[in-house]
């Protein structure tokens, strides 16, 4: 008899309550942000004029490894969570390895993906600061559109910057924004004092979420009453993704497993950590059984901040607005090729992953754009669900290392995040299809000229 597909999933009183802050556990405590003029060290206070204070609050706590959900926060988690936790039998017979691969499948929230986990607490915490508007950039549009429904529940107005490649080439994730009332403008736009010099030097940029980034944080501080919210890359963010691997961690319980192998995409780091983090803990206190787990992060050949970057203070936007952080980078200045996983071109890490690759608690791999959708077909075929092209990458990495357990026999057990659906990707989907997809090359001269103009920035 061939195997079930096997669902688990968690009843409401077990969705957790509180989210996990690795920075607490960690042992090498992720170095601080700090002032691009005066080389200092920023405090909760100097990101109040531009987050929710709560956000800025938990980006630095280093101390408390348990923060509350708040319950308005919860009840909302509940309308799509718990998520499933489903084990890919199918896919497994498919590449007849001994492996039991497990997914974690965000995309049955509203909006396709795991990004709604953080633009909830994050609009929630503007509204009961009393902030009216709020503005973000977004690649492919899964953050635009998350912010966009979350600020819809509590009333607030969001102003979207899109990546005017990504504007073009998914249209109906602009009228997803626009549907829950949002506005949304393709960056570089003449809106911006950054994203007119950037149009005035080159009238074709195609934009990146640097560039976006900036006009949204310009257009925040340059309005009364308004905050700016980020989707990946800052540590609240990744604190409130946790509840993926808190979950994750329950199901696995009731399947009997432990990860050997936990995996996800990397853009900027907040699905990842939201997966990792809490199966890394155990890894961080030695505990029996659960400290030999391998974490690996799969980002695109094309942006490979943590496989070819460089760890170094470096801004998180083009324009140079927000605070230096310590991170694995390209350097913000640069140009991500125009692969279709929108949600993976940034040219930076988040702090704490960069930490953790640092001390080696974590790996990471790079994928080729046309090895991602391969595998993305393979899993749409045998699961049936269709992939983001941001999640194929994850996938890809989880049939490598299927493979290599098909090889020495290995029982390995796999968890990976399916970060999101691709039903608002098939354009990119029949390029590929259509063999019009390539894969890029990065030349290395252009790579380190790109991380060395960072030297005079480093405190
Ligand atoms: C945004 C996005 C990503 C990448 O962002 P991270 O912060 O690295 O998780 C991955 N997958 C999907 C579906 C996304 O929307």
């Amino acid at each position: 008899m061939s195997k079930q597909r096997k669902r688990y999933f968690l009843n409401e009183e077990e969705i957790p309550n509180q989210w996990y802050n690795i920075q607490a556990d960690m042992v090498t405590k992720p170095l601080p942000p700090v002032h691009p003029a005066t080389k200092k060290p920023l405090t909760p206070e100097d990101l109040y004029p531009l987050f929710a204070k709560e956000c800025a609050d938990q980006e630095l706590n280093q101390t408390d490894a348990w923060i509350d959900i708040p319950e308005e926060v919860r009840e909302k988690y509940k309308y799509y969570r718990s998520t499933p936790l489903v084990r890919a039998y199918a896919l497994e017979k498919a590449l007849g390895t001994p492996a039991h691969i497990y997914f974690k499948n965000e995309s049955v929230s509203p909006m396709g993906s795991h990004k709604l986990n953080s633009a909830i607490p994050q609009a929630y915490y503007c509204m009961t600061e009393g902030v009216s508007n709020v503005t973000t950039e977004t690649g492919a549009g899964q953050w635009g559109a998350s912010l966009s429904y979350a600020g819809s529940m509590f009333g607030l107005n969001i102003a979207v910057y899109q990546v005017k490649i990504s504007y073009e080439q998914k249209p109906y994730r602009r009228s997803i924004m626009q549907t829950f009332g949002a506005q949304v403008t393709p960056s570089p736009s003449m809106s911006t004092r950054a994203g007119k010099d950037i149009l005035t030097n080159d009238p074709n940029n195609q934009g990146s979420l640097g560039t976006a980034i900036s006009e949204a944080v310009e257009l925040a501080t340059t309005t009364p009453n308004c905050k700016y919210c980020l989707g990946s890359v800052l540590n609240h963010v990744s604190l409130h993704q946790t509840v993926i691997g808190l979950e994750a961690e329950k199901q696995m319980e009731m399947a009997g497993e432990y990860p050997d192998i936990v995996i996800a995409c990397f853009g900027g780091g907040s699905n990842f950590g939201g997966l990792a983090f809490p199966f890394m803990r155990h890894r961080i206190k030695g505990e029996n059984g659960k400290s030999h787990t391998r974490f690996i992060a799969a980002e695109p050949a094309s942006c490979p901040k943590l496989t070819r970057g460089e760890f170094k203070y470096d801004f998180g936007d083009e324009a140079g607005y927000t605070p230096l952080l310590p991170m694995f980078t390209l350097g913000h200045n640069f140009k991500p090729a125009n692969i279709h996983a929108g949600g993976l071109r940034y040219h930076g890490a988040g702090v704490i992953v960069s930490q953790l690759l640092k001390d080696g608690l974590m790996e990471a791999v790079d994928i080729e754009q046309l090895e991602s959708f391969e595998a993305g077909c393979l899993f749409a075929k045998t699961e049936g669900i269709i992939p983001a092209p941001e999640s194929c990458h994850a996938i890809a990495a989880t049939i490598r290392e299927a493979l290599k357990c098909k090889e020495t026999g290995e029982e390995k057990v796999i968890l990976f995040n399916l970060s999101g659906h691709g039903l608002v990707d098939m354009a990119a989907y029949d390029q590929y299809l259509a063999g019009n997809l390539q894969n890029y090359h990065l030349d290395e001269n252009t790579l380190k000229a790109d991380i060395e103009s960072l030297d005079n920035l480093q405190p």
